[in-house]
């Protein structure tokens, strides 16, 4: 498989192949064709190919410039990720690029779909660049944890500028045609076919007697203080902890301070030194899981159920969010409230949602409105879901109200609809089981904000057909989303783990660590957030909550934060009340610490007769991740996630967790598993109920495996 890293899975395309780069000349331009399918990746064939045609333009009379192209959508997608790690062969992209640099006659390069990494560094090479409309041109290599490596940080802001290379490359972004001509990354826009664009660019600059222009050979560009230090206090708090990012910027900087060759040596250097980070295998690790999520053998030649029309039933936070992301993704929604007033607040949010769409160039204006007049209605009545392929309840988490709703969905909706449930906690197979028809019914648990987070677990009861499970995953794909297989429990994947890692938080805080230190490490370990500002963000009602709801089935050994009641009683709901853990003042960023919620955590401490003891942020770390780790296995040994791999995903697109460790099964590994299985046997020595090892973990640990060996 010719993988290239960079390009969409969308855009990968088959086709049969003689020779990876062809040389032909028309009309006095040598046309040097990639063909290397799926997306035309940089592979050793594919990089010497380039090579020869440059010394076959050299000698070829007949050719008095050159157009390199790529075959089919695309112009280069990319690296060939599969020669990672693998001793490199000659010729190196570093040499393909200057070779193409250095060639005596004009070199124009013609940019289809897309010119990523490796691919935009050979048009880079090229003399003159003609971008089609709709191609996308980006430096992406520190998505996988490297930097460009063959120049793309030397020649970009030669070409643009140190602030707009800084715009691009840490980024790992892409900037669209139209874009890249204004910036000058690309020097003319075209449409239609790109070999004839190229070769109409190709001659005019013949006949105008236009020689080379190597980006290499223009000046350095102006060392940008401002620029680089704003790029790396961006990216030092935006991906905490990654390197990658951070060392594109040095390199952007060695641009402003070095020539050319010199430049692209310490290019290099940086480039190998982080291909050796172990940052790049969880990053690389990330980018394949994400595509291996999708593959479920159950799932083969399981056709999924056609859906176009949508019925979401509760228009609040979540139901107006997935009424959101289904209408930006082309589907008609039709959504249901309680009353009139309770329908009107829920269009007024998905109107704002799609306004914040328009204004990040997501969406025109026009088809803004075609939406709103023509794909989405709201209604109090059942009825108006009579035509609806799949409806999706997001009304209170409440049994009884569930129930009622789906009694209403089975009652008007079609045969071979497909009934969703957006609960969090609540038992999927119970809701399945109170309808007539429980093979249609399936969880699809989105994440807030739902047109924002890319999770999607779909939660799959014993009673739920095949061809519903297959629906559901179409049904994310289509809506941009990554989906999860989970099977039933209390908060399946996610939220189960979720509750045990939060649950070892408050013991520690119990023993002497305060919330903010516990914050703090966390985010140390490279977590967005700690799950004190979490709790406070998302409304410690909802924990609270959750807390009485469990109250009846809790174990008496288990430890309730006594202190997070009081806040609750105290209407310290965070920050949606301006007091949580945090106080948060108008106009200031973040909260503030508060003495008072230490003092009631003091007092809890003396009711439990707990003399505090200190906490290094390593142990905070440790245990947090332990608590993690060892709640996971216990779920991957009920089956409710099915692979290792699927935890990955669920807290990498769900949960914030630092995507340059992999995932934490992954990261699980990489620290290896008997020193975490020790660290769990230690804690239990302390308190027995709360650490027991999982058997899974323990079993691993005894045949000298890892988690990675489950992933199939
Ligand atoms: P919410 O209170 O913001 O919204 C619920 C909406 O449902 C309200 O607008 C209410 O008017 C409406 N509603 C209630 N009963 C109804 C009925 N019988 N018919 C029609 N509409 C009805 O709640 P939310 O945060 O959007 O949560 C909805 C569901 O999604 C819950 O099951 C929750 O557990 C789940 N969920 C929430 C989140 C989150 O972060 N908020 C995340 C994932 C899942």
């Amino acid at each position: 498989m010719n993988y290239a890293a960079e390009a969409p899975l969308d855009e990968r395309e088959e086709r049969p192949v003689t020779h990876p780069v062809s040389y032909e000349v028309e009309d006095g331009i040598a046309v040097i064709t990639i063909d290397n399918p799926p997306v035309n990746a940089l592979g050793r064939a594919v990089r010497q190919g380039l090579c020869d045609a440059m010394d076959r333009l050299a000698d070829d009379p007949q050719a008095q410039a050159a157009l390199i192209l790529g075959a089919g959508k695309l112009f280069i997608g990319g690296a060939d990720i599969s020669e990672f790690g693998k001793p490199p062969k000659d010729p190196w992209l570093p040499e393909v690029v200057q070779r193409i640099e250095d060639s005596p006659k004009p070199v124009v390069a013609a940019i289809q779909g897309a010119a990523l990494g490796g691919g935009l560094e050979v048009a880079l090479g090229a003399h003159y660049r003609v971008a089609m409309k709709g191609a996308k041109l980006g430096l992406p290599e520190v998505n996988l944890g490297i930097i460009p490596g063959a120049g793309g940080t030397q020649r970009t802001p030669r070409l643009i500028g140190v602030a707009a290379a800084l715009d691009i490359i840490p980024a790992g972004g892409t900037v669209p045609a139209e874009q890249a001509v204004e910036l000058g990354l690309a020097d003319r826009l075209a449409e239609g076919d790109p070999r004839e664009a190229g070769l109409a660019y190709a001659r005019e600059l013949v006949t105008a007697g236009a020689g080379t222009r190597p980006v290499g050979q223009m000046p350095c560009p102006d060392h940008d203080t401002v620029a680089l230090e704003a790029a790396r206090k961006t990216w030092s708090k935006k991906n905490r902890g990654e390197v990658a990012r951070l060392a594109s910027i040095d390199a952007v900087e060695a641009a402003t301070r070095m020539p050319i060759a010199a430049g692209i040596t310490e290019e290099r250097r940086i480039f190998s030194e982080m291909m050796d980070t172990p940052q790049r295998a969880g990053l690389i690790h990330a980018f394949f899981i994400e595509r291996k999520v999708f593959q479920l053998p159950e799932l083969d030649g399981v056709a999924p159920r056609e859906v176009s029309q949508l019925g979401v039933i509760g228009g609040g936070t979540m139901g107006a969010g997935i009424a959101t992301a289904a209408l930006l993704r082309g589907l008609d929604v039709t959504l249901i409230e309680r009353d009139d007033a309770a329908a009107e607040k829920a269009a007024a949010t998905i109107s704002r949602n799609l306004e914040g769409a328009v204004k990040r160039g997501k969406l025109d204006g026009g088809t803004r409105d075609a939406i709103l007049s023509d794909a989405f209605r709201t209604a109090a009545d059942y009825g108006a879901l009579a035509r609806a392929d799949l409806a999706i309840e997001a009304v209170f988490e409440d049994m009884d109200v569930k129930k009622q709703v789906f009694a209403e969905l089975d009652r008007v909706m079609k045969p071979g609809a497909v009934l969703a449930t957006n609960t969090s906690y609540l038992d999927v197979t119970e809701i399945a089981a109170s309808v007539s028809r429980p093979s249609d019914v399936i969880g699809l648990h989105f994440f807030s904000p739902a047109h924002v987070m890319k999770l999607l677990e779909v939660v799959v009861p014993e009673s739920t057909a095949p061809d519903v499970i297959a629906t559901a995953f179409a049904l994310a794909k289509r809506l941009g989303k990554t989906a999860v297989r989970a099977g039933v429990c209390d908060g399946f994947i996610g939220n189960r783990i979720l509750s045990k890692y939060r649950a070892a938080a408050d013991r520690m805080v119990l023993a002497g660590a305060s919330p903010y230190q516990v914050d703090r490490a966390v985010k140390a370990f490279g977590w967005p957030m700690g799950p004190y500002e979490m709790g406070d963000l998302a409304g410690l009602d909802i924990g609270y909550a959750t807390r009485q709801r469990r109250a009846a089935t809790r174990d008496p050994r288990d430890i309730v934060p006594t202190w997070a009641d009081a806040l609750y009683h105290l209407g310290r709901h965070g920050q949606k009340t301006g007091r949580g853990y945090y106080i948060y003042e108008e106009g200031k960023r973040g909260g503030a610490e508060d003495p008072e919620v230490l003092e009631l955590i003091d007092k809890a401490r003396a009711e439990h007769g707990v003399t505090p003891r200190d906490f290094t942020d390593e142990e905070i770390q440790r245990r947090y991740m332990a608590a993690l780790v060892n709640e996971a296995a216990r779920v991957l040994e009920e089956g409710i996630a099915r692979r290792p791999l699927d935890v990955d995903v669920t807290f990498l697109h769900g949960y914030g967790f630092p995507r340059w460790r992999g995932g934490p099964m992954f990261w699980a590994d990489e620290t290896g598993l008997p020193a975490l299985l020790g660290d769990i046997e230690d804690y239990a020595r302390e308190d027995d109920f709360f650490w027991q090892p999982a058997p899974l973990l323990k079993r691993l640990v005894s045949e000298n495996s890892n988690f990675a060996s489950l992933n199939g």
